[in-house]
């Protein structure tokens, strides 16, 4: 029998009381391994409101403290990171490899959040005027809501909550519903590292758990990453409600090939970026622009390496997983129908894939398309799914004027032994994460990740300094001490002296 999974509150197990329930499945079988239990509005309140019981302890805790908790938590993902991955890969599906990579990259914002002692530190300035100082500190907000998308189960939550802790926030975490097993195991690993209880808090569910987050007048900020039209809800939401949000959307991304590049490179890196995780990545590379007259040449090479991937269980050695859901699996399909309709030329089909796997799993193999035109759906639309389109452009400035034409603008990549070429490239294109001869240039930890246009509504990007900002503010303190002069009562605004 299936198990049901619950919220965590408090440091335990929490129950709730909606009586709502949804299937998580093991998308390369197909078989329903647990019920989620969704959050009612009264289970929203209850775990909001044990977070902001927690919060006023955890902010006077010291930074030693706060950042020896942060320590132990790090040493424990690092020990036990392999039983994370494979939580990841039987509700998620994608391939053991790709599951520990996920957490990995996750875990180097722990690592970065262990030095946020560093990056707290105000600035101080003697005698601003005379005998007077000024300094700067930076404060935790209070409680920080968290609502993550299904594809990286681990790592996207871990954007965000080693930074709001580190800093002196408590968390409630809404993880997908497609993939809630993470978040749990992650709730009892801070329990292990020392966490006191309710700093970290899971609620399950769905719309009625987001809405309780972006209403709750106890909510101080909101963290999203999810599809482009709830992206822009919860941010419009959020924002009327005095919250401060984040919200980070879809994308389209494209990877532009020069003539000059070195095609067995950008071939490879065109079929890892497009079909790695079976394209269920923000960052996958969707769309590859051939420019001049090596089309022919790159899409012979792609092809070669796509129709050698093996597509199947994620526990087992393959390269590519299923998707996440039959709904998923039906609506990438869709789309493959779609391009062929529309007179795009299907190099390689995916539709009815050969997979190594028990079951009926949600499966579509690699698929390429080949001379696909900018009012084709498979080119307008996200797909998230294993689906590469090649569009044929003549000139550096036609795939250029695609790119920042597109509403779009999360991750893009060149492919040229042109120096010139990429940094004018950089320079000029309307996208947040660039790679040169990189095709996933997703930023390291002490950068921020996030994209442009429709990618991001808000003003700070994930992690890095954008992530301390978001999750603290600024007070400036002007001080005078023991100072003998007196200038008796002046009402004009205060000047320097
Ligand atoms: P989604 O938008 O369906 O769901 C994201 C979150 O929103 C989930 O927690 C879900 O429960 C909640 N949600 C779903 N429908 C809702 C509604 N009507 N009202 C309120 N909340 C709702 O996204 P997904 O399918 O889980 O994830 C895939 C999407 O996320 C893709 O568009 C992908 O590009 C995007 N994504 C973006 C980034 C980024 O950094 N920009 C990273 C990962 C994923």
């Amino acid at each position: 029998m299936a198990t049901t999974l619950h919220h965590w509150k408090s440091g335990e197990i929490f129950e709730g009381n909606s009586g709502r329930f949804s299937d998580v499945t093991n998308p390369a079988t197909g078989e329903v391994t647990a019920q989620l239990a969704l959050a009612s509005e009264d289970d929203v309140n209850e775990v909001v409101a044990a977070a902001v019981a927690a919060f006023p302890k955890w902010r006077d805790m010291s930074l030693t403290k706060r950042t020896q908790i942060l320590f132990a938590f790090r040493e424990l993902l690092n020990t036990r990171k392999k039983e994370l991955a494979a939580i990841i890969t039987s509700e998620h599906g994608k391939v053991l490899s790709d599951a520990l990579g996920e957490v990995t990259r996750g875990q180097e914002v722990v690592e970065f959040a262990c030095g946020l002692p560093h990056l707290i530190k105000g600035g101080f300035t003697e005698n601003a005027s005379t005998k007077v100082d000024v300094h700067s500190t930076r404060q935790p907000l209070g409680v920080a809501g968290i609502i993550s998308p299904f594809n990286f189960p681990a790592m996207v939550p871990m954007w965000f909550f080693p930074i709001a802790i580190a800093a002196g926030n408590t968390v409630v975490l809404k993880p997908s519903e497609k993939v809630p097993s993470a978040a749990l195991w992650v709730a009892e690993l801070w329990k292990e590292a020392g966490l006191p209880d309710g700093v970290f808090n899971v609620l399950n569910g769905d719309k009625v758990a987001v809405d309780g987050l972006l209403t709750h007048p106890d909510v101080q900020s909101i963290s999203f990453v999810g599809s482009t039209p709830i992206a822009r809800y919860v941010y419009e939401t959020g924002t009327t409600h005095g919250k401060r949000v984040q919200a980070l959307g879809g994308a389209k991304n494209h990877m532009l090939v020069l003539p000059d590049a070195d095609l067995d490179l950008a071939a490879d890196q065109a079929v890892n970026a497009g079909y790695g995780s079976a394209g269920e990545r923000c960052m996958a590379i969707s769309v590859v622009l051939a420019v001049g007259d090596i089309g022919d040449e790159l899409v012979s090479k792609i092809k070669e390496r796509t129709v050698g991937l093996r597509t199947g269980d994620g526990t087992r050695s393959c390269d590519m997983g299923p998707l996440v859901t039959a709904q998923a699996q039906e609506r990438v399909s869709g789309y493959i129908d779609a391009g062929q309709s529309a007179g795009a030329e299907l190099v390689v089909d995916g539709r009815r894939p050969e997979v190594d796997a028990d079951g009926e799993g949600f499966f579509v193999g690699p698929t390429l398309f080949d001379h696909v035109r900018t009012d084709m759906s498979i080119y307008t639309d996200e797909i998230f799914g294993p689906v590469l389109s090649v569009v044929r452009v003549d000139s550096y400035e036609e795939g250029v004027k695609l790119i920042n034409d597109n509403p779009y603008g999360n991750g893009t990549a060149i492919f040229t032994n042109d120096g010139g070429a990429a940094r004018q490239f950089q320079y000029e294109v309307k996208v947040g994460m660039i790679g040169v001869n990189v095709p996933v240039p997703v930023p390291m930890a002490y950068y921020s990740f996030g994209g442009w246009k429709n990618s991001l509504f808000g003003d700070t990007h994930a992690h890095g300094v954008d992530g301390l900002h978001f999750f603290t503010r600024g007070k400036v303190i002007t001080s005078r001490w023991l100072d003998p002069s007196h200038g008796g009562l002046n009402l004009g605004f205060p000047q320097n002296a």
